[in-house]
């Protein structure tokens, strides 16, 4: 915490800028020695959240810091640029402590986004006493510093990866600190009830009656309902966060690549009569209305004729085995095939949605056999854009099971929230499956200290250094 970090901040590759952070107590020392403002003026004296234009520059001797001078003469401004080589033009902003990111001084130097240009002051950075960032090193002293709490860190690359509008609205209500207000006032709560109950532990003069304690247990219920419900809602806001994985499966020739490129509103897959040309898997990430499905094109190979098919067709395997939705083609113009008798057998205890294509074509399938079979039925024609709609709301039914999705409310996505908020409901039901038995208030306030530890492991209140590597070393570095 003490060390001044750098880390380039844009994503590696040639770009319009890159940007570069320096964040700790020698940031802004450390930009004077690498940085020649156009309006002479040095970085120390930079009022907080102002850029300035000017270069970054290299081999600097001792008089290119004028330190507590607030302006540099104009001979000694000249000399700087002539005797210096000058590694890129930028602008460069100032934020100061504790009003930034880490809370601590902060410096970003937007250069030309170039890898060279980046590395460049980079590795100047580096050689004027900063250290490289560790991965969501920034992040991470923003929540050690106070500034976010550990929910909130974690929204912070849930943002990054947000794979759609929704997933990205729910991440950023809870970067706002939504989620961790709610759940804070569930602490606050069960706090106050637990000094209730320690108080009638430690003076037994105090003893609760009976009213009080079903004041308490109507409390405690209220609690439990509430968690219940978040609970409940985090099944939406997993699929959100973390996408449902669709495999399409069907006999070469069927459309499956035409269906991917129909959802996809845009070719993306070579789509030609020639069977099995789609000889690998092709994986896309679509929007349906709001859900982030990851389809996979199967390359719909049942006998594999040469090496390459054959790991294709075990990667298809692979994908099946994970898949959360499978959708399965038929060809309308055709009867059923044995391929297809194979694919049915092979899928019918998944989650299917089946889809009868090419209904522009004359109908030879025997349909009726395929609604026996599957619950969810979608009749398409994938080369038309017909009915593509009609599997769109197939899809958005089986995933909401019919449930209306409020994407404003505090919907909890991560894994690690979820798992906690799970003990913390279970110790409030014990806790009241305690009071409905009559045990001893002891046992009750017990479950309640339990309950508040898991409240304070979410929210970064308690925290192992374990922790924070896992969860941190998921981050990219420069953020
Ligand atoms: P895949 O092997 O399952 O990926 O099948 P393709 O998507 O490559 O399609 C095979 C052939 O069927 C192509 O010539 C498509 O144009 C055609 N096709 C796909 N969907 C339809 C449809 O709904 N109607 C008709 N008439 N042809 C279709």
């Amino acid at each position: 915490m003490n060390d001044t970090i750098v880390a380039i901040a844009t994503s590696s590759g040639q770009a319009g800028i890159g940007i570069i952070r320096i964040s700790g107590k020698n940031a802004l020392t450390i930009a004077d020695k690498i940085f020649l403002s156009k309006n002479k003026k040095v970085v120390s004296t930079f009022k907080t959240y102002t850029t300035h234009y000017g270069w970054i520059v290299k081999n600097h001797d001792s008089s290119f810091v004028v330190s507590n001078s607030k302006k540099i003469n104009n001979t000694n401004h000249d000399s700087r640029i002539t005797n210096h080589e000058i590694i890129d033009e930028v602008i460069l902003t100032v934020m100061r402590s504790p009003r930034s990111y880490t809370k601590e001084d902060i410096v970003e130097i937007n250069c030309h986004g170039g890898i060279v240009s980046q590395r460049a002051i980079l590795d100047l950075v580096l050689e004027n006493g900063a250290r490289l960032a560790e991965p969501g090193e920034f992040t991470k002293r923003a929540f050690l510093n106070g500034r976010i709490d550990l929910a909130q860190a974690e929204a912070v690359l849930d943002v990054i990866r947000a794979k759609t509008d929704n997933a990205l609205k729910v991440s950023l209500e809870q970067l706002k600190g939504a989620l961790s207000k709610q759940i804070n006032n569930l602490g606050k709560e069960l706090l106050n009830i637990l000094s209730i109950l320690e108080a009638s532990i430690d003076f037994p003069d105090e003893e609760i009656d009976v009213l009080s304690l079903k004041i308490i247990s109507g409390r405690l219920n209220k609690i439990n309902k509430e968690l219940i419900n978040i609970l409940d809602e985090a099944k939406t806001g997993r699929i959100f966060r973390e996408g449902i994985n669709v495999v399409i499966c069907g006999k070469p020739n069927v459309g499956k690549s035409s269906l991917l490129n129909a959802l996809l509103k845009r070719e993306r897959s070579i789509v030609t009569p020639i069977a099995g040309t789609t000889r690998d898997t092709i994986e896309e990430i679509i929007d349906i209305k709001g859900i982030p499905l990851k389809i996979v094109d199967t390359a719909g190979i049942l006998e594999p004729r040469d090496l390459i098919e054959r790991k294709a067709v075990t990667r298809s395997k692979k994908y099946i085995t994970q898949a959360d939705l499978i959708i399965l083609m038929f060809d309308a113009s055709t009867k059923l095939s044995k391929e297809d008798k194979i694919l049915i057998k092979k899928l019918k205890k998944k989650q299917v949605i089946a889809i009868i294509n090419k209904i522009d074509l004359k109908e030879l399938i025997e349909k009726d056999k395929i609604t026996k079979l599957f619950k969810n039925v979608v009749s398409i024609s994938a080369k038309k854009i017909k009915n593509i709609n009609l599997l769109e709301d197939a899809i958005c039914d089986l995933v909401y099971k019919g449930k209306v999705i409020n994407y404003a409310s505090n919907l909890v996505t991560n894994t690690r929230h979820i798992e906690l908020l799970k003990k913390v409901q279970k110790f409030i039901a014990t806790s009241l499956n305690s009071m409905d038995n009559k045990l001893s208030i002891e046992f009750i306030a017990q479950d309640i200290k339990e309950a508040l530890l898991s409240i304070d492991e979410l929210l970064g209140k308690k925290f192992s250094q374990d922790l924070l590597d896992k969860i941190f070393s998921e981050f990219c570095i420069g953020k």
